[in-house]
């Protein structure tokens, strides 16, 4: 059977209990949305900025997930990453942003700082004000590269270079954070083959990879992605197709990666395709069963 080290195994290891997430919003924009880059956004980013469940409220957010936690463990004991998802997150004032994530991080329920952000929201400020708040707790930092692909990257309107990438993850890595990185599946344009190269790029990264984020690609109502879905429709994996490609992706990884995730986890309400993904339950198990067959 093949061996991965998903991110709550990690979690479970390093902590001794659950670790949930909860989705919290920074009030930063993004350059790829504020007009600094475009104003269009990355075509498959919702309303939302790719963070549709977020809030700003800390114990609002805990109120949401405290019922998926096991009712041995009191609410004084559970633990949880404060994950600032939408937009990008390291894309504001680094003071006014020390403050927030440091008053999040002093709270003791809080394990680890994560925040969403693009590569090209990564300056020598803001390396400074990481490293000062992973001298309080862990921090992570998740980058959406979505794909090595400069053609896919100029169709889905990302707006950086690859080459943006690679010198944010370096950086990053040198200072002692750890990075997330997020790859989509499906994206408009790429063959399989081109996927794995995303994958195969990753998994030679030096400093080595620490974690990675397998989406799912959604086709979400009110995004460019949707109306050129609805113009020119693209393909759409099976469940089947889908749950096969991210096998191969986890034979191509360092078995040390942890996985942070092997689905979509976009809201059910704006879903246009691929409509089989809103069953998340059912993609896990298979995706479980081809684990435990490979
Ligand atoms: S970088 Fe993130 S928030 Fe900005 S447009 Fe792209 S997906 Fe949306």
């Amino acid at each position: 059977m093949m061996r991965i080290k998903t991110v709550n195994e990690w979690l479970k290891e390093k902590y001794g209990t659950k670790v949930y997430r909860l989705s919290l919003t920074s009030g930063c924009t993004c350059p790829n949305r504020d007009g600094k880059i475009s104003y269009g956004g990355c075509t498959f980013c919702s309303e939302g900025g790719s963070g549709d469940f977020a809030t700003s409220d800390i114990d609002e957010a805990k109120k949401k997930v405290n019922g998926k936690f096991p009712k041995s463990i009191p609410e004084n004991q559970r633990k949880y990453i404060a994950y600032f998802q939408s937009y990008s997150n390291t894309y504001g004032d680094p003071d006014r942003l020390y403050e927030l994530y440091s008053s999040v991080l002093f709270r003791p329920e809080i394990v680890i700082l994560s925040l969403g952000t693009r590569p090209d929201c990564i300056d020598d400020s803001v390396v400074g004000m990481l490293k000062k708040l992973s001298a309080i707790k862990p921090v992570w930092v998740e980058l959406g590269l979505q794909t090595v692909h400069e053609e896919t990257a100029r169709r889905i309107n990302r707006g950086y270079t690859l080459e943006v990438f690679e010198k944010a993850y370096r950086v990053l890595r040198n200072a002692g954070i750890t990075v997330i990185v997020h790859v989509i599946l499906g994206l408009p344009g790429e063959s399989e083959d081109m996927m794995l190269d995303t994958v195969r790029y990753l998994s030679q990264l030096n400093p080595v990879l620490e974690g990675i984020k397998i989406q799912l690609l959604h086709v979400l109502k009110n995004t460019a992605l949707e109306k050129e879905f609805r113009i020119k429709p693209f393909r759409i994996f099976t469940m089947e197709e889908y749950c096969h490609l991210v096998i191969k992706c986890l034979k191509i990884l360092p078995s040390e990666t942890v996985i942070h995730r092997m689905t979509g986890d976009g809201s059910k309400k704006l879903l246009v395709e691929p409509q089989w993904s809103g069953d998340k339950k059912k993609v896990i198990n298979y995706l479980n069963n081809l684990i435990a067959k490979s």
